[in-house]
């Protein structure tokens, strides 16, 4: 099969004059999701009420979705389930990681999304004064894996810079000094091919509202790995995650394998809308994918780098250290990216000075591409950007 990226472009709604660059971070609307999302709430809330949770199959949803993730995650089937956010999903994961070993250090890095560090910060807290965060450069990850460290964190594609890991050989370190591996798969999952199993994971967790495209507030995936999933214990022991939830016992037993990392009731609405962006995916060569990301992200580095030259790339050029987003450093990145979106070139800034480019072949093309980098010079040589409406931050940047 050759992916026939005209025909998955169709398949989403694109509002006109947008060229739209942050699907890494929010994903556009996948057009068979309104007529889903509209049966779920008008055929099955609105007939079925309460009887859906049976007959619209509403409770097995949670790992009927999350076998489809499977597949796109290298995920052995019936090892992923969905629900909550991902921060949620990131402490349920390292809890239980935690009470699987003797040792009380957890390791990340420094360029992992705050809110996985503020997860782990806030467990240590909870667990005691022996639980310690330790982070150090993503480059220094290696060599800070030794045998003082219970678990190491990491989401494999850094959410500023694209720079992405080496999930093999860094799971392969971790479990020859005896630590475990979660690895977030935030800016992974739906950006190229990934494979947990095969590259040794002992937890994964991702969103879906992402490249993933299911919508804002979209329920999280969590994996557990076979070797694992009969023995962790799950510190967010819902009712759904119980071994009968409808026995109503008193005491918790975990439910059967990855049934036990769910919590509470799941979120139906969000849920259909993931189903119909899913799909999307039955159209795609995960390699077609990642062949075309990196053609994109080259061709956008190679037309700004032209053109632009006070931009510095932040992202790695070696193709192996790539995700597929594409990001630079200026210090008016802000109103830069501000400018860009005044022309409906839709990208986002991180703090403090990175200017941040998605690239998502489901959806855009090389068209994009030359139109995004024809703004952006046009921005950067007129000095357009340096205006105060530029300057003025909002609360999501
Ligand atoms: C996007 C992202 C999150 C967001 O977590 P939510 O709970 O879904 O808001 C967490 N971690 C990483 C690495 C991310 O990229």
């Amino acid at each position: 099969m050759t992916t026939d990226f005209a025909a998955t472009k169709r398949m989403f709604h694109l509002p006109d004059g947008v060229i739209y660059l942050d699907g890494n971070s929010l994903g556009p609307l996948p057009l068979a999701a309104t007529a889903r999302v509209t049966e779920t709430v008008v055929a099955e809330w609105g007939e079925l009420l309460i009887r859906g949770w049976n007959k619209a199959g509403w409770m097995d949803m949670p790992s009927r979705v999350g076998d489809r993730i499977a597949k796109l995650i290298g995920a052995e089937a019936g090892h992923v389930v969905m629900g909550d956010t991902l921060s949620i999903k990131v402490y349920q994961a390292l809890a239980s990681a935690l009470e699987m070993s003797d040792r009380r250090v957890i390791l990340s890095d420094t360029g992992n999304f705050p809110s996985d560090l503020y997860m782990a910060q806030g467990l240590c807290r909870t667990l005691g004064s022996d639980y310690v965060l330790k982070t150090v450069a993503p480059e220094g990850v290696v060599e800070a894996i030794d045998d003082s460290v219970a678990v190491v964190m990491l989401t494999e594609v850094d959410y500023r810079t694209g720079r992405r890991h080496d999930m093999a050989a860094l799971s392969a370190r971790a479990h020859a000094v005896g630590a475990l591996i979660i690895w977030d798969l935030a800016h992974s999952a739906g950006a190229f091919p990934v494979g947990v199993a095969a590259g040794g994971a002992d937890f994964a967790v991702g969103c879906t509202y992402k490249y993933l495209n299911s919508g804002p507030g979209g329920p999280a995936f969590i994996y557990v790995a076979p070797r694992h999933s009969q023995k962790v214990q799950p510190a967010l022991s819902g009712w759904l995650g119980h071994e009968s939830p409808f026995a109503f016992d008193r005491d918790y037993r975990p439910g059967a394998g990855i049934e036990r990392m769910r919590v509470g009731t799941p979120p139906i609405l969000q849920l259909a809308a993931l189903e119909a962006a899913l799909d999307v995916w039955d159209e795609v060569d995960l390699d077609d994918l990642r062949s075309a990301s990196l053609a994109l992200t080259d061709r956008f580095i190679a037309g700004v780098e032209a053109a632009c030259p006070t931009l510095e790339l932040v992202t790695p050029r070696d193709h192996a250290r790539r995700g597929s987003q594409v990001s630079f450093r200026h210090a008016d990145g802000y109103a830069i990216m501000q400018a860009l979106i005044a022309e409906g070139v839709i990208g986002d800034f991180r703090a403090p000075d990175i200017l941040r480019f998605g690239f998502t072949p489901l959806y855009v093309g090389n068209a994009e591409v030359d139109g995004a980098v024809a703004i952006l010079s046009r921005i950067m040589a007129s000095g357009s950007w340096n205006r105060p409406e530029f300057k003025a931050r909002s609360k999501v940047t």
